[in-house]
């Protein structure tokens, strides 16, 4: 029920701009018309605050629905199951998850951990023969996520990254402009990534769980958005590195880290990833004849551009809604988003991450 009124509900924003006389009839005799396909059944693995904005976002899901859970914590379980109406017997904790492998209820498990955890939680769920959502960084350096993507292809499971942006409405139209020339050839990406970190007892800097500080968790989306919005694979990077607050950020957790890339066609990227100050989530991409100016590019949204041709206008869906709907179009029709979100792709990111910190230690430039 809850599906069908949220569906609907978005229906009438989506027709708001039209004259009321003048709504085609077909579009709501299409629109209106129940979704009938299969439906991903989803179980969550880590209940905590991302978690918790995937399981709400799903309930607007028309594909996929939330209909399990694998937490440490008894009480989370109970709350999830009463709130999702979750039956008992899709209920698991980190030791017996295994057990999964003979629950036919259960298509995909999505491995919404701390990232230091992504690797081994991503393989048992492999091993259980059901697909793997991993949240990003799919892992803590690139010979991990590599373990991620060969244990899910032995697994004969797909393995998909947490890129919600490859489904967000005006990033799309921004890679299809660039895809089809509309910017003309790309020249330059500046990318900015940042928020200042509170509680410093958080798993977020505890480098074991965390695998980084402000890379990891948010400097990734300038290393994947320069990838996405230029069209190309750096073949190499420089980076520096400050801190202003060694007790915060200890040994391996970065702070502050500058980076640039260079790619094949000789467009470069700048970037700037950050857990010391606020306002930084802007994409600005120049090309040949045009540019895309975005912010903020990367938050929950609503996402805010421009390109030298106007305002981008397309409409705000929750991402996670959209982001889940699309997985089930990968997995039960192997579709594609414009941009892929498989482990591959999270393996680039990922080498990309491993040169950063090799060109922040050295100072020396790194090719890829
Ligand atoms: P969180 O701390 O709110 O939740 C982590 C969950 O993992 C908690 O429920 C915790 O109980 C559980 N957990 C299991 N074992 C644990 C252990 N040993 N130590 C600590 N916690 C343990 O964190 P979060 O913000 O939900 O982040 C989880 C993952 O989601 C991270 O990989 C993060 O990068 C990713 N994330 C992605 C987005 C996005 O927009 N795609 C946004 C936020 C977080």
């Amino acid at each position: 029920m809850g599906s069908r009124r949220n569906f609907i509900e978005k229906l009438t924003i989506s027709a708001v701009g039209l004259p009321l006389l003048y709504r085609p009839t077909s579009l709501f005799a299409e629109s209106v018309k129940p979704y009938e396909g299969p439906v991903l059944k989803v179980a969550i693995m880590g209940l905590g605050s991302y978690g918790t904005r995937v399981a709400e976002a799903m309930q607007s899901c028309q594909r996929a629905k939330l209909v399990g859970v694998i937490s440490g914590t008894p009480s989370k379980v109970v709350d999830w199951q009463a709130k999702y109406n979750i039956p008992k017997k899709n209920c698991y904790d980190y030791g017996n998850f295994g057990a999964i492998k003979d629950n036919p209820d259960i298509d995909a498990v999505y491995v919404i951990t701390p990232n230091g955890l992504h690797h081994d939680h991503a393989i048992g769920v492999a091993k259980a023969g059901k697909h793997v959502i991993c949240e990003k960084p799919m892992a803590v350096n690139a010979m991990e996520a590599q373990e991620m993507v060969d244990a899910c292809k032995a697994a004969n499971v797909k393995l998909l990254i947490g890129y919600r942006m490859h489904f967000e409405p005006k990033t799309v139209e921004v890679i299809r402009m660039r895809k089809e020339g509309e910017f003309g050839k790309p020249k330059f990406f500046q990318g900015q990534s940042g928020f200042v970190i509170g509680d410093p007892t958080q798993w977020r800097l505890n480098k074991a769980l965390s695998g980084g500080g402000a890379m990891m968790d948010i400097g990734i989306y300038s290393i994947n958005g320069a990838r996405y919005m230029l069209g190309e694979e750096p073949i190499w990077v420089t980076a520096q590195e400050t801190k202003t607050d060694p007790v915060k950020f200890k040994e391996g957790i970065d702070e502050t880290i500058q980076f640039q890339m260079g790619f094949p066609s000789g467009a470069v990227a700048s970037c700037l990833s950050t857990y010391a100050m606020n306002y930084l989530d802007r994409f600005y991409l120049v090309g040949e004849n045009g540019f895309a100016e975005m912010q903020p590019s990367t938050g929950y949204g609503p996402i805010k551009g421009r390109t030298h041709k106007g305002e981008l206008d397309q409409p705000h869906t929750t991402h996670q809604t959209l982001q889940m709907d699309g997985i089930a179009g990968i997995i039960f029709e192997n579709k594609s988003p414009i941009v892929p979100i498989d482990g591959e792709e999270g393996v680039k990111d990922m080498k990309i991450v491993d040169a950063i910190f090799l060109a922040a230690k050295t100072g020396k430039r790194v090719d890829l």
